[in-house]
């Protein structure tokens, strides 16, 4: 890690915990609450390295105890908890590590989540589906969406759909965008998505999703399996939301 990057990680660690001490996220979370809004965080997970195994089952666990995690088919039946915070965990790209860092660990603590594969995972997809996990589509070549041309950006979209569900012999319905970033979608992009039959997409732009939020941008957290347990409470409980942009 370069030094610019290491000053902006201290910066963010600071104001996500002077964020914390002051109380704001949870006068949301609470006001959500007494309203009985449902409030859902996504995390999204990437490669989980051997070494990083133990770690990632560890936050599991926490994330087991202190949210409400639900199943892909939960959120798609919008079957949500009104009084805990609900989770839903996905997968991002195509790493052959899944089958052995990522699978065993759901299965031993009963969970499920969405893996959005490239076209890398095509032989991937059919693994995870058996082991009862959830495909999306992540497109063909994991391009910068906003970059390519409108004849590009319908096969990148729509030919890796058809792939995976060939894969896999059966429909799928949700959709991430490569990078997620605010520069990874665009209107054009999110009319492609949906034009080629997604009901749902996820940037990475970190948030609390509600029932009015727009199902084609929907906020996730790309969380990594190494952050302590309370750098993560607080991240998930909206400290880092108000200074995403940093
Ligand atoms: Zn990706």
């Amino acid at each position: 890690m370069t030094e610019p990057d290491n000053f902006k990680h201290k910066i963010r660690s600071f104001l996500i915990f002077i964020t914390y001490y002051s109380a704001w996220p949870f006068s949301l979370v609470r006001f959500c609450r007494y309203l009985k809004i449902p409030l859902l965080r996504v995390i999204a997970f990437h490669e989980i390295k051997d070494e990083e195994r133990l770690n990632f089952e560890k936050k599991l666990d926490f994330l087991k105890r202190n949210f409400n995690v639900i199943s892909p088919d939960d959120f798609l039946a919008r079957n949500f908890s009104r009084d805990r915070i609900n989770l839903l965990l996905t997968f991002d790209d195509a790493f052959t590590s899944w089958a052995k860092n990522v699978l065993p660990a759901l299965k031993s603590k009963n969970l499920s989540a969405v893996f959005f594969v490239d076209d890398r995972g095509l032989a991937l997809a059919p693994v995870l589906h058996k082991a009862g996990q959830t495909i999306g589509g992540h497109t063909v070549g994991h391009k910068r969406l906003t970059k390519i041309t409108p004849g590009e950006l319908e096969s990148e979209i729509a030919e890796n759909k058809k792939g995976l569900e060939r894969a896999i012999g059966r429909r799928i319905v949700l959709f991430a965008y490569p990078f997620g970033d605010r520069q990874s979608f665009s209107q054009a992009v999110v009319d492609e998505v949906r034009k080629a039959g997604y009901e749902a997409a996820f940037t990475i732009l970190p948030g609390f999703n509600r029932p009015k939020s727009d199902n084609y941008l929907l906020h996730r957290d790309s969380v990594n399996p190494d952050w302590s347990e309370k750098f993560l409470w607080m991240w998930l409980s909206g400290a880092y939301d108000l200074w995403k942009k940093l």
